[in-house]
């Protein structure tokens, strides 16, 4: 039995971690579950799966709990939230959404013997400081990410492949022409057409930021040269890597799209267990694919840009993209006007090296008041 910290477990990947562990009561015992403010899911959770630790980020949420059994530690805030990171435990899942998560998985990367990582954006911002020090405090660290996951399950030491390929739904609005965009609202695009995720990664699927962010986690868990990553669409999202060799034969990894079954491969792993109580494919299911022109995704292109010229670019990105998502949430601004902050931050942003965590942060916070002041004056 494997003991288990959940880092965002009120969250989309957190709930379908939790019904995982549910059918595999006998492989994990959770030892510690943090959220931010959903104290209502949180104290569900405390009850089914009695933890230790129960850490509450958001402030005023944590002066809401009350009554929590005296066998139970509870964190508050972020410094709680740091001391939360710091117990030792066998496997962490990090599902925090956002840059909000890179401080606790640093500091947990001393105290995990094993990660699964769902939380993109410290991959993003910061792949080399997140993997170097895994590596020098040999803890694994295990992609939750569906395409990353399927290209860890399809790599073996003896791959000798020479290409890699991630699929893309395309997302919500896939259909509609560029004219268009200007009217959708926050509902249309949080309507992803195949995956049921939390609100700023289904935005980031539908201006393809997601899948740029992909094909970054791609680069930095393997190895691999950007020109050796391409995006095929597939709008079915049933097959979600495809692994080529020299000799052009292609291997594929399937399933269908639900979180459980990435999330279950890297709790367990090198282990399978149960991730769905239902088979796999029912009857009939269909496989499509066609090329993607990433210039036909202003956004995509800006990441792939951003990713190539290294550096500070993509914690600037990650940082504008987050507060313009923010904004459009709160129906501040037009779905577009996240594409012309992103333009406008991409031509405005120095660029610097990354020395130290720290300036990670630096240029995050330099981004989200340059695109707050961006926004405001629209
Ligand atoms: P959600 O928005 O559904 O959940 C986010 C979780 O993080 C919640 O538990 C939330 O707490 C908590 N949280 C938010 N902000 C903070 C903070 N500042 N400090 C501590 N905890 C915080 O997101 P998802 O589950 O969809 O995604 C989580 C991560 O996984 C993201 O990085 C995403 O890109 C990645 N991912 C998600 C996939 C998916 O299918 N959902 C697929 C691939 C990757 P509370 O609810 O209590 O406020
Ligand atoms: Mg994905």
């Amino acid at each position: 039995m494997k003991t288990i910290n959940i880092f965002g477990s009120t969250g989309s990947i957190g709930k379908n971690a939790l019904d995982v562990i549910r059918k595999n009561k006998k492989d994990f015992k959770v030892l510690g579950l943090c959220a931010h403010t959903n104290i209502d899911a949180l104290y569900a959770q405390i009850k089914e799966f009695s933890p230790s630790y129960v850490c509450v980020v958001n402030e005023e949420s944590a002066e809401k709990i009350k009554n929590l059994s005296k066998k139970i530690k509870l964190f508050k805030g972020q410094i709680g939230l740091y001391e939360f990171a710091s117990i030792n435990c066998d496997i962490s899942l990090m599902a925090i959404s956002g840059i909000s998560a890179l401080r606790p998985l640093m500091i947990n990367i001393e105290h995990a013997k094993k990660i699964a990582l769902a939380n993109k954006e410290s991959i993003v911002t910061a792949g080399n400081f997140v993997l170097n020090k895994a590596k020098q405090f040999k803890t694994k660290i295990l992609p939750v990410d569906s395409e990353i996951n399927a290209l860890y399950q399809l790599f073996t030491p003896q791959s000798n492949f020479s290409k890699v390929y991630l699929t893309a739904s395309g997302g919500a609005l896939f259909d509609y022409k560029p004219k268009d965009l200007n009217k959708v609202c926050v509902k249309t695009v949080l309507s992803h057409p195949t995956w049921r995720m939390g609100k700023r990664i289904t935005i980031d699927s539908a201006t393809l930021v997601n899948k740029g962010f992909e094909v970054v986690e791609s680069h930095y868990f393997f190895n691999l040269p950007y020109e050796n990553i391409d995006i095929v669409i597939h709008r079915e999202s049933n097959v979600h890597a495809f692994v080529e060799f020299k000799d052009k034969t292609l291997f594929a990894c399937m399933y269908p799209p639900d979180m459980r079954i990435p999330i279950s491969f890297a709790l367990s792993y090198p282990k399978r267990i149960d991730a769905l109580q239902t088979p796999n494919f029912r009857g009939r299911f269909s496989l499509s694919f066609e090329p993607l022109h990433a210039k036909q995704f202003p956004l995509l292109d800006i990441i792939l840009k951003g990713a190539k010229r290294g550096g500070n670019s993509l914690a600037v990105l990650n940082g504008c993209d987050e507060v313009a998502i923010e904004y459009f949430l709160s129906n501040k601004i037009k779905f577009t006007d996240i594409y012309r902050a992103m333009n406008y931050i991409f031509s405005h942003y120095k660029q610097a090296r990354l020395k130290a965590l720290d300036d990670v942060f630096y240029w995050d916070n330099w981004a989200k008041e340059k695109t707050k002041e961006y926004l405001r004056a629209l």
